[in-house]
């Protein structure tokens, strides 16, 4: 029996099981991994996340001993499916809900696999200070094991309540946060970089204050409300929007919803070639937003921007850190329409990347 990934050669096996050497924490959250990259709902994410969160603080022995005396249950946090997954690592056996999940894992896209490679990072992100399921370091963790060299952490800006959108007070301690993960990983390459996903409000201000925009590496503006304004309104919205001189990334331009538990919409109306060369003007990025249920912009727009000269940012707004793979959408469908990779910034240095959004 063969096995797929880095989890050993297979050579050893144990009552028919392929051998595995991660243990336990990296088999939970492997597999919570491969549930959000493959879009499950988050609850049934949450029960592996959870029980990796309960067995680390442990040690590798107190699990084995609740391993050997049946007694895995009656830790907090761990269920019958979280204990079996457990059981079988320490056990150096592949957990069968693992090695079922890697089988399925094929590659998201078929296309766009040479600009995925050229992309260093992600400049759209949430953790769950916003709306996002995970910690800021499981967001960061996740991202160095993809092979990024860094993140933009983007959680919501204070109007946006139903996503717990952070307020000037929040926003800085989030920093705080930031700057400690960024220690913890010292020497590991990656940076995990200060942002923002702030509201567009109706009159095209921004929904933070200009201290704290001022104190981040790289905002992303999206339009999150009144997406059905009348076509002249939104477009003066959004190209002052993008005229503010902090603003580096027109996130998900459109609003559309394809797909998903959502629902679906429409996207927004507005004069598109006029928002592009404002982009264009203001030197701010066109997201290609690779949300499966977004695919924003629609065909058109990004052909449109592509035509009108603007720069790029494949981003995931990952709200879940196996989403962060959901890239692969994005490249898929930048390739497709022939977009320059130089024109896609987050294939740039972190110190070039840094350079534009702060220049
Ligand atoms: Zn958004
Ligand atoms: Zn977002």
């Amino acid at each position: 029996m063969s096995q797929r990934g880095d989890g050993g050669d297979g050579g050893r096996e144990t009552d028919g099981s392929p051998a595995y050497d991660g243990g336990p924490v990296a088999a939970l959250r492997r597999i919570a991994f491969l549930l959000e990259r493959a879009r499950e709902d988050t609850y049934k994410v949450k029960a592996y996340r959870g029980a990796a969160a309960a067995i680390l603080p442990l040690g590798a022995e107190a699990v084995a001993a609740a391993v050997e005396d049946g007694t895995l249950t009656g830790i907090p946090g761990i269920g019958a499916s979280t204990a079996k997954v457990i059981e079988a690592a320490v056990r150096g056996e592949t957990p069968d809900r693992l090695a079922r999940l890697e089988r399925e894992a094929g590659p998201l896209a078929t296309g766009g696999r040479e600009l995925r490679a050229a992309l260093r990072g992600d400049l759209h992100s949430h953790s769950d200070w916003s709306d996002g399921g995970s910690p800021i370091e499981e967001m960061a963790f996740t991202a160095i094991e993809l092979g990024h060299e860094y993140l933009v952490l983007t959680d919501h800006s204070p109007r946006l309540k139903v996503a717990h959108g952070l307020s000037a007070e929040r926003l800085a301690r989030q920093l705080d946060v930031v700057d400690a993960v960024n220690d913890h990983l010292g020497g590991s390459g990656f940076a995990l970089l200060k942002g923002i996903e702030v509201d567009i409000l109706d009159d095209g201000g921004l929904d933070q204050s200009e201290e704290m925009l001022a104190r981040l590496d790289v905002r992303v503006a999206s339009v999150h409300s009144k997406l059905a304004m009348a076509k002249d309104a939104m477009t003066r919205r959004m190209v002052a929007a993008v005229g503010h001189p902090r603003t580096n990334v027109l996130g998900h331009c459109t609003g559309r919803l394809v797909t998903g538990g959502r629902g679906t919409r429409p996207g927004s109306e507005f004069d598109a070639r006029a928002v592009f060369e404002a982009c264009v003007e203001h030197d701010v990025a066109v997201e290609i937003n690779s949300r499966p249920e977004r695919r924003d912009p629609p065909t058109r727009l990004l052909e449109l921007a592509r035509d009108v000269g603007c720069l790029f940012s494949i981003d995931s707004d990952a709200h879940a850190p196996g989403q962060l793979d959901f890239l692969a959408y994005g490249c898929e469908r930048a390739e497709a329409a022939g977009i320059d990779p130089d024109r896609v910034v987050n294939t740039w240095s972190r110190e070039r990347l840094l350079g534009w959004a702060n220049g």
